[in-house]
This record gives structure tokens, C-alpha cells and sequence, in this order.
């Protein structure tokens, strides 16, 4: 049985050789005759493991010391109301930028813990851009929240807006690790690993030190980032298995040669397809120039009746989970960092040969 090449946003492919290594070790792992999940998260084995974790993620990211790495569970949906608890007082006003239907859902939640306010939008341009942000409506606002790629419209910041007096906080779930940051630029990260990190279940929350202890009084300890920060992620139980799984993928970026190279691999995965897309007829892609995704391309055909054919074909060819989000119709690839470039070579041929046959 081969693996195939799958497109899925998420949960989505993980590096083969992380799997491999996971499988090795998943009955016996370093000669303990258990496997890492059943083990205590507060033995010497897995805190080995879930500090090095950090550690692997700090020198790919350049953390600075005064920001705190927290490993967390509830998803990046959780977030959308852990970041108002902690950021903000409940009458205070917090600033959203909506560049797609990730940062609706932002909004929708954080308007129950602050006074959310939407400071910028290019929804009636139907996301196909990132919208133009007039800072001075920024005045007073505890933070402002940005979604760095909208898993969805496939629109990303390829650098967040310079902002220097409000934190900015911003939802990177579908773009974390493919690209080179300066987290110097943000107050807060978060991101659900099930994108570019690792299995579900695992949420990782990177947070300057300046901003903690300042959550709303009734903010449920599970919540609380403080209280998160101050027991080093295992206030409870964490997700022992999906950290030790994050831990291999953060070993597996270094060995590729730490984010610069991933980010060039990236640029050229997604420019292959880009240009496969922008020299046909058949095939479409709606975001502007500069605003497109790198982590996910999604596309339509000129003929809507033949979606299932290309579905259908494409799994046939080994390219499974192409089918658009159920909002948006059409297709998307996602091209996290797990992605060879052959896949993306695989998918360009096929729709090549695709568009030959029926347009
Ligand atoms: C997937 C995704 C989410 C939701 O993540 P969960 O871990 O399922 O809560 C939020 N924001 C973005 C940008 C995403 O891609």
C-alpha cells in the first residue's frame, strides 16, 4: 500500500519520515517498553520530550526569552475566546481585521468576552483580497486580531501590518512554520497543529510575557494563560502524543534546514501551481496578486458540472481531499509544509491532462 499525495486542509499530511519514526518507536519508545502516550506527563521521559518540543520550536522561530511557548488543547477555536478573556477588560475595545470566514468566526465569539469592533473587512469584495487597514481606528483597542492565512479564501499576509502601539494578535493555524516570521511583530500567536504542526488536538499559543495576568477576573482557569504559562503547560493533562508528535515534525523542519528552506520550498510549490492555474482558461483562482495563499490554492473550473469528474479522476491518480471547502465550492489544495514538491507536479499534470480531455 503507498501513501498518495493529499491536499486536505486539515487534518492534513504529515512528513512520511515522521510517521516512520513515530511508528518505530510507538511500542517501545527508548527502551521504556511503553509507548510515549502511555506514559506520565510528569515523568522524566516525557518532559525530556515536551522540553525539547519547545526548544526545537524556539530556534526555528527565533522566540525571543520574554515571550512563553504554550502547548494547549480546544483548537484555535478555543482561542477566539481565550484571546478576549486574557487581553482584554470585558468593556474594553478589541480590533479585528477580517480577511475571511476564519475571522468572522473570531468576531462572533470574542463579541461575548469584549467590545469587538471590525476595524477593517474586504468581505463585500468577497475575500479576495487583504483590506486596507486605517490605523488611527486602532485608538484604544486592547489588541488587534489578524488571521495571517484564511485556510478558506486562500488569502494570506505575506508580513503582518506594522502596527507598534496595540499587540497584535494573530490566528496563524494554516500558515505557523511555513514561512519565516519576526514574532517580535506580534503579541500574541496562536495556531491548531492539525495544519502544519502536527496530529489534532494539540494548540499552540506563543504569547509576549508583558501581556499575562491580565485576564478577566471570572476567566475559567483552563483559560487562563497565566495559569497555563506559570505550570508549563501541564496545569492538567496535555495532549501528550500530538506534543511528542510535534516535537518529530519540529526535528524534521530543522533537518530540512529550519524555515528559510521550508519557506523556498513553499514558494516554489505554490508558484508551480499558481501558474498552472493562471495559464488556462479552465481553471481559476479569484485572490489578488499579493494576497494569494502559499498554504492553500483554492480554484474552480469553468464547467461546475465536471467538479465530481475531476474529484473522481484525480483519486483515481492518487490525489485525494481536492474538494473545496463546502462554503466556497470548487477545489482547494493545501500545500503545508508535509507537501513534496512531486505532489504538486502530480496535481499540475493531472489538470493538464484534465482540461485536455473535457474543456
Ligand atoms: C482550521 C482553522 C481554525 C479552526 O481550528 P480548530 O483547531 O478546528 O479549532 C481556525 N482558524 C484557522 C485560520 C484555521 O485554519
Amino acid at each position: 500500500m503507498s501513501r498518495v499525495f493529499n491536499f486536505s486542509a486539515g487534518p492534513a499530511t504529515l512528513p512520511t519520515a515522521v510517521l516512520e519514526r513515530a511508528q518505530a518507536e510507538l511500542l517501545d519508545w527508548g527502551g521504556t517498553g511503553t509507548s510515549i502516550m502511555e506514559m506520565s506527563h510528569r515523568g522524566t521521559h516525557f518532559t525530556e520530550v515536551a522540553r525539547k518540543a519547545e526548544q526545537d520550536l524556539r530556534q526555528l522561530l527565533t522566540i525571543p526569552s520574554d515571550y512563553a511557548v504554550l502547548f494547549l488543547q480546544g483548537g484555535a477555536t478555543q482561542q477566539f475566546s481565550a484571546v478576549p478573556l486574557n487581553l482584554a477588560r470585558r468593556e474594553q475595545k478589541a480590533a479585528y481585521v477580517l480577511s475571511g470566514s476564519w475571522g468572522q468566526k473570531a468576531v462572533a465569539e470574542g463579541a461575548r468576552f469584549a467590545a469587538v469592533t471590525v476595524v477593517a473587512s474586504s468581505e463585500h469584495t468577497g475575500f479576495d483580497r487583504l483590506p486596507d487597514l486605517d490605523l488611527s481606528k486602532l485608538h484604544d483597542a486592547a489588541y488587534v486580531h489578524i488571521t495571517s492565512n484564511e485556510t478558506i479564501a486562500g488569502v494570506e499576509y505575506a508580513a503582518p501590518p506594522l502596527i507598534d502601539d496595540v499587540p497584535v494578535v494573530s490566528d496563524m493555524s494554516s500558515s505557523i512554520l511555513s514561512r519565516e516570521i519576526d514574532v517580535t511583530s506580534y503579541g500574541l500567536i496562536y495556531a491548531g497543529a492539525q495544519k502544519n504542526i502536527g496530529p489534532s488536538g494539540l494548540t499552540l499559543v506563543i504569547v509576549r510575557e508583558d501581556l499575562l495576568g491580565r485576564a478577566q477576573p471570572e476567566t475559567p482557569a483552563m483559560l487562563n494563560y497565566a495559569v497555563h504559562a506559570k505550570a508549563g503547560s501541564m496545569s492538567n493533562t496535555p495532549a501528550t502524543f500530538a506534543w511528542y508528535m510535534a516535537g518529530l515534525v519540529f526535528e524534521w523542519l530543522l533537518a530540512q534546514g529550519g524555515l528559510a528552506a521550508v519557506e523556498a520550498a513553499n514558494q516554489r510549490k505554490s508558484d508551480l501551481l499558481y501558474a498552472a492555474i493562471d495559464a488556462s482558461e479552465f481553471y481559476s483562482n479569484p485572490v489578488r496578486e499579493g494576497a494569494r495563499s502559499r498554504m492553500n490554492v483554492p480554484f474552480t473550473l469553468a464547467t461546475p458540472t465536471l467538479d465530481r469528474a475531476f474529484l473522481v479522476g484525480a483519486e483515481e491518480a492518487g490525489l485525494i481531499a481536492l474538494k473545496g471547502h463546502r462554503s466556497v465550492g470548487g477545489m482547494r489544495a493545501s500545500l503545508y509544509n508535509a507537501m513534496p514538491i512531486e505532489g504538486v507536479e502530480a496535481l499540475v499534470d493531472y489538470m493538464r491532462m484534465f482540461e485536455d480531455r473535457y474543456a
